[in-house]
């Protein structure tokens, strides 16, 4: 871990035009090298604070900085720049069911191919070496020519990793990436993100629901609670008291293996 501030977020509110206040003034720094996981109950703000961070969201108030600079207003180039640096991998996946593998890891690279060349599918060869060399990452080379929805689960949200990988990001966002998956398969997919985490350095800021995987993977937690910020520490300083005070009296901790 580096003492280079990736992502830095100052007194973050958003207020969607329903009304919602899903973030109230929160504030925090994630330095490079790290895997923040980010907890908290369901409508807590997690994903509301992932996508401003990434600018999937407008903020409605407050800053937010990418190795620091200002992002919080961007638009056109300049932020599609940004959002090049910044790989998302999401819940569902979203993959293009019907393309194959490799075409859906190449759909990461869409924004840097020209649109023609897109189109026919005519991907330079180097473009074409990384994506497999992406799915070696995930380990799923041997799928590149299958279509994405002949995968099971855990498969597909590798491709979902390796769709990001090739943006060569520096700072990787997972939404709730393994929420649709199998305990077994969870902690697989897991291992993935932790392997780039070590192996590239790569910055991650993960939503997760099971406390037992936070315990795992997160180098440092956050947790959000009504659109605000309630603990940030160690994964292993969530005692009882914390964990009460974060999921409310009721909460009854369940193990993920
Ligand atoms: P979490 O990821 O912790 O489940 P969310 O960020 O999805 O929480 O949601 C935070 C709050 O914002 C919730 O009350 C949710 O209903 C609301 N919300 C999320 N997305 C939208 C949206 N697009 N429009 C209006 N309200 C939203």
């Amino acid at each position: 871990m580096s003492n280079r501030t990736i992502v830095s977020v100052e007194n973050l509110h958003k207020v969607y035009d329903n009304g919602t206040h899903a973030l109230k003034g929160v504030s925090f720094e994630v330095k490079e090298g790290e895997f923040l996981v980010v907890i908290g109950l369901s409508g807590s703000g997690k994903s509301t604070l992932l996508r401003c961070i990434n600018r999937l969201h407008e903020p409605s108030h407050g800053k937010i900085e990418f190795l620091g600079k200002d992002i919080t207003h961007l638009r056109g180039r300049e932020l599609r720049n940004i959002q090049k640096q910044i790989g998302m991998v999401f819940q569902h996946f979203n993959l293009i069911p019907r393309k194959t593998v490799l075409e859906n890891v190449l759909a990461g690279k869409l924004a840097s191919v020209s649109t023609w060349n897109s189109l026919i599918g005519n991907f330079p060869k180097t473009i074409v070496d990384d994506a497999y060399r992406c799915l070696e990452i995930v380990g799923i080379p041997e799928k590149a020519g299958v279509r994405a929805d002949a995968l099971s689960g855990g498969q597909q949200q590798r491709v979902a990793i390796a769709r990001s990988l090739i943006q060569h990001p520096k700072l990787l966002l997972a939404d709730e990436p393994v929420a649709s998956l199998d305990p077994a398969t969870s902690n697989s997919v897991m291992q993935y993100f932790e392997r780039i985490n070590k192996e590239f350095g790569t910055t991650i800021i993960c939503n997760l629901h099971f406390l037992s995987l936070v315990r795992r993977y997160a180098t440092r937690v956050i947790a959000l609670k009504a659109g605000q910020i309630v603990f940030e520490g160690l994964p292993t300083e969530i005692d009882e008291k914390w964990f009460k005070e974060i999921y409310g009296e009721e909460a009854m901790e369940v193990e993920i293996r």
